[in-house]
């Protein structure tokens, strides 16, 4: 059987991980998203077991000490931690499982763990970036300005991932990913048994 693999999209507050994330997920119905714990107050609409596991920050740092998270990191001054039980168990079933993490994250996920495919998703450019943040209307005007600085940061580690992909339509940036999985999926090293797939197919 071939293996899970871990899909971790990263990408700036504004270039629409969200959204890509959502109508990936709803096109792929082979790929798990990994909720993740966070002590951020959800935004109105938002679910508790379903964007995210709120926490507060006591119970997150609880659960931190005990290495109940795959990676954990303080983002725009709140915490953020993927549960580790849930991705590996996953995995181990031979699921797509999406992380949709900060850069920090990702790199602590890059030392850790081999099998990853890492993709870093981009706005078209950082005025339209800025322009969805405040379209967007769930951030103080202090907290745009925090996510901003934080972007022009981030940008600077794309370089540490596999893929980039540009949110100019969220359609052609859900294919771009599409792409990206598929060519992960023929990876050899995911299979072990092609001769024996092959011989089998030559018998039926
Ligand atoms: P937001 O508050 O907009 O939902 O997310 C803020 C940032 O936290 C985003 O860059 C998002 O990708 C990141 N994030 C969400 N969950 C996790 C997580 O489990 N770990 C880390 N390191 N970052 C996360």
């Amino acid at each position: 059987m071939s293996k899970g693999f871990l899909l971790v999209i990263s990408g700036p507050s504004g270039s629409g991980k969200g959204t890509v994330s959502q109508a990936l997920l709803e096109r792929n119905k082979d790929i798990v998203f990994s909720i993740s714990a966070t002590t951020r107050k959800p935004r109105p609409g938002e679910k508790d077991g379903v964007n995210y596991f709120f926490l507060e920050e006591e119970e997150f740092m609880k659960r931190a000490e005990r290495g109940e998270f795959l990676e954990y990191a303080f983002v725009h001054n709140n915490y953020y931690g993927t549960p580790k039980d849930f991705v590996l168990k996953e995995i181990e079933k031979g699921e797509i499982v999406l992380l949709e993490i900060d850069v920090q994250g990702a790199l602590q996920i890059k030392k850790n763990y081999k099998n990853v495919v890492f993709v870093f998703l981009l706005p078209p450019t950082m005025d339209e970036l800025k322009n969805r943040i405040i379209k967007r209307g769930t951030e103080t005007e202090e907290d745009i300005e925090l996510r901003l600085k934080n972007a022009f940061e981030e940008l600077d580690f794309v370089g540490e991932y596999d893929y980039f992909v540009v949110n100019d339509k969220v359609e052609d940036a859900v294919k771009d990913i599409e792409h990206i999985i598929k060519a992960e999926k023929l990876r050899v090293k995911r299979h072990s048994d092609i001769k024996k797939k092959v011989m089998k197919k030559e018998e039926d």
